[in-house]
């Protein structure tokens, strides 16, 4: 048995796997980084496979479609997201047109609540739903013991003109994550790391992103992964097991400068940081890492983060109103937000700040407010998203509710550009408000004379002459998508 794991073709360079997919501003590229995971437990059973990024290779529908005809798959894993779900469903038509014997079992976070929809399209055989990863691993089981490959939890498919679905597998276990491959070895195995690029500060390319744990706890109504794929449940792998894989990517993966850990949030438990840095040191490791976490996270931490050579913290900071953090449920204030960032700075560490524009709740007097608290925090790079209500989230069924949809139509998330537009519109202010001012923002932080200390900063640091190198991709990348507007 064969099996083809496929982030397919949509736009040029449109990542499937960022929290707010799109073509990257920046010059971003995540790694298919769920994919990767699935095509490891799969092989982990001992079945062959074949992992393919359209976005890095660019190939288009007829390049992939040679493709999969040449390798001769049994079935075809087919990753999706909200944005191109038209568009995905679509070329599992064109697939099937040309190769009908191919079975497609479609995955993503969509697949969580659109299961529906994907089947009654004829061109997919199943639907794997929530944490897919586990759901394949044992569908392929089953199928390799000569099972039916239906009956496992978190499947949904077709049974004659029915649809069925069986019960939700429930979430993975601790255990369970630490039984699973290194995603490190599936990216050096299938993929090309140097065509990945994550544009925060001081980050050294070429790097992977791999996850220490899945799941958060907190309630933040705006964010898709919890609520579509990975659930609420923390669970985490051992520290050991994680750092078992840092020894591995140093040792096996000379290419590669950095570690990104892509967990919802790294820091939920301080005491796990604590005690990951100490016996990161302890074992002499010496690769840089960065992670994703959250503005609440003491200074013990952030020092011991930065003396285990962690070189910066991507956190979402979201607005600078107090309105507005307490509508979505951030669990943070503006006063926190301060605190945070200076914080940060006394340790040390370099932040990446992520902001949303036009959650409930904004005004043209909150946007200020926002522009205000980015000018004081000075994170060395920000991220600004356009306001995206994933289906499946509170913040969806809200603005639903409230009427403030412009359209229901996930497709309708990216312009022709494959770049965010807002399809959340108030009486007070319009969804082409809400996109001008992520430009302005954008425009008022970067090409303002008040980043040239904080660029400055950036490059006068250990690593400068790759920061200088990131800053040049970002800012060409950054200018190419302003002229485009
Ligand atoms: S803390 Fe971060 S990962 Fe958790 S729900 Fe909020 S935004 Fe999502």
């Amino acid at each position: 048995m064969k099996v083809y794991l496929l982030n397919g073709p949509y736009l040029p360079r449109f990542t499937r796997d960022m929290r707010w997919q799109d073509t990257g501003r920046g010059g971003t590229l995540y790694y298919p980084v769920w994919l990767a995971y699935a095509t490891g437990m799969i092989e982990q059973l001992g079945i062959e496979c074949r992992l393919v990024d359209c976005a890095a290779r660019g190939w288009d529908n007829a390049a992939v479609l040679d493709d999969i005809e040449n390798y001769g798959p049994d079935w075809v894993v087919l990753d999706t997201s909200f944005p191109s779900l038209n568009n995905d469903i679509d070329f599992a038509g064109l697939l099937k047109a040309s190769m009908p014997s191919v079975k497609v079992v479609a995955v993503g976070a969509p697949a969580s609540q659109f299961a529906e929809r994907m089947l009654v399209s004829g061109h997919i055989d199943a639907v794997a739903r929530w944490e897919f990863d586990f759901v394949l691993q044992d569908m392929f089981r089953n199928l390799r013991a000569g099972k039916p490959w239906r009956y496992v939890a978190g499947m949904s498919y077709c049974d004659g003109d029915r649809i069925v679905h069986n019960p939700a597998r429930p979430f993975s276990r601790s255990e369970e994550l630490d039984a699973a491959p290194f995603v490190s070895r599936v990216y050096k195995r299938h993929l090309r790391a140097r065509d990945y690029m994550l544009n925060y500060s001081h980050s050294l390319h070429p790097e992977v992103q791999i996850f220490t744990a899945r799941g958060c706890p907190n309630r933040c109504t705006f964010c898709s992964w919890p609520q579509t794929l990975t659930g609420r449940l923390y669970r985490a792998r051992s520290v050991r097991n994680v750092l078992a894989e840092f020894a591995w990517i140093e040792k096996h993966y000379p290419e590669i400068r950095q570690v990104f850990i892509e967990d919802d949030t790294f820091t939920l438990h301080q005491h796990r940081v604590l005690e990951f840095c100490r016996l990161y040191r302890e074992m002499g490791l010496r690769i840089p890492w960065g992670a994703q976490g959250r503005a609440t996270l003491g200074i013990e931490a952030l020092e011991a983060m930065r003396e285990a050579n962690c070189l910066m913290i991507d956190v979402g900071y979201e607005s600078g109103s107090d309105d507005i953090l307490r509508r979505v449920r951030k669990g943070i204030t503006v006063q926190g937000i301060k605190g945070f960032a200076k914080r940060a700075r006394e340790a040390g560490m370099s932040v990446h700040g992520n902001w949303i524009i036009g959650l409930p709740g904004e005004t043209r007097e909150t946007i200020e407010a926002t522009k205000r608290l980015i000018r004081e925090t000075k994170a060395d790079a920000i991220t600004v998203a356009v306001v995206t209500p994933f289906p499946g989230t509170v913040l969806y069924q809200e603005l639903q509710a409230g009427g403030y949809l412009v359209t229901e139509d996930p497709g309708e998330y990216l312009d022709e550009r494959g770049h965010q537009k807002s399809i959340v519109s108030y009486p007070w202010l319009s969804a082409e408000e809400i996109r001008r001012a992520v430009d302005d923002i954008l425009k008022g932080y970067y090409l303002s004379w008040r980043y040239l200390p904080i660029a400055l900063r950036r490059v006068f640091n250990r690593h400068g002459w790759n920061e200088l190198k990131v800053l040049w991709r970002s800012a060409v990348a950054f200018l190419r998508y302003l002229r485009g507007r």
